[in-house]
């Protein structure tokens, strides 16, 4: 049974209130015309306009996401910002493990999995980034990259907390670069993150856990990549900032 699609942006360090505001009019007004979506949609704003983005939405299917979270509750953590926190600005989901955080914020995975764990502790859903290098993937080492981001990054999650488990496959040399992994090359990395959850916890889970392909993503290639049954919609930077292509991009899951 396919999966019905799921279609994050995540608009990164962009966007003001003056640019969110349009964005979320702009996407509202979409909802408004279009009847029986056929995907669900979270938007990913930067901290300061989350609340505007939920406001302008409300009533709406459309969910709110961050972009990262802190694992701690509160406290002296200056400048990080907590699942409370979050949830009191309307958020419902939180991107975990995105490779720029691991890249320029020294994200490992054992904190990815504290993340994990704190996320889905307060009732917020983890949108779980996982992918490799051009490197890794050159050495062959893409799987055994995967295996062990997978292992670490879900380490203890209960298997009954696995249905608010998002996972995306977002190969590094795809991000940001314009060049996107073929329908086949996404295709046959989310099958084995399926036979590792498998392992993991279930075939059930396996079959149900929902897996987004991340990795300049646009409307031009989507259409393709929504064909697959394996890939259960994407996780979209770039394309995500302009409300008409980020529109398009929706509309290639019809
Ligand atoms: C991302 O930021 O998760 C992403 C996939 O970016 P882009 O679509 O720009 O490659």
């Amino acid at each position: 049974m396919p999966q019905r699609k799921l279609i994050a942006a995540n608009w990164k360090m962009n966007k003001g209130l003056v640019e969110s505001e349009k964005f979320a009019e702009e996407i509202k007004s979409f909802f408004d015309r279009t009847k029986n979506l056929n995907c669900d949609i979270v938007i990913c704003p930067p901290y300061t306009t989350i609340h505007l983005v939920y406001k302008k939405t409300n009533g709406t299917d459309i969910k709110l996401g961050a972009q990262n979270v802190h694992y701690e509750m509160n406290g002296a953590y200056t400048g990080e910002i907590s699942c409370q926190m979050l949830k009191s600005c309307g958020c419902k989901y939180v991107i975990v493990g995105h490779s720029e955080r691991r890249q320029h914020f020294n994200e490992t995975n054992e904190i990815v999995n504290k993340k994990v764990l704190k996320v889905l502790d307060e009732g917020l859903k983890p949108i779980l980034c996982i992918g490799e290098t051009l490197v890794e993937r050159q050495d062959r080492l893409t799987e055994a990259v995967i295996e062990e981001q997978l292992a670490h990054c879900l380490n203890q999650v209960p298997a009954d907390q696995m249905n608010k488990v998002v996972i995306a496959y977002e190969p590094i040399w795809a991000i940001g670069t314009g060049k996107t992994a073929t329908p086949h090359q996404a295709e046959s990395v989310h099958n084995f993150i399926r036979k590792k959850l498998k392992k993991m916890f279930s075939e059930e889970i396996a079959q149900s856990t929902r897996i987004l392909y991340g990795g300049s993503v646009t409307p031009a290639n989507a259409r393709e990549l929504f064909a697959s049954d394996a890939i259960n919609g994407a996780l979209v930077g770039g394309a995500s900032l302009d409300e008409k292509s980020f529109i398009e991009i929706i509309n290639c899951t019809f």
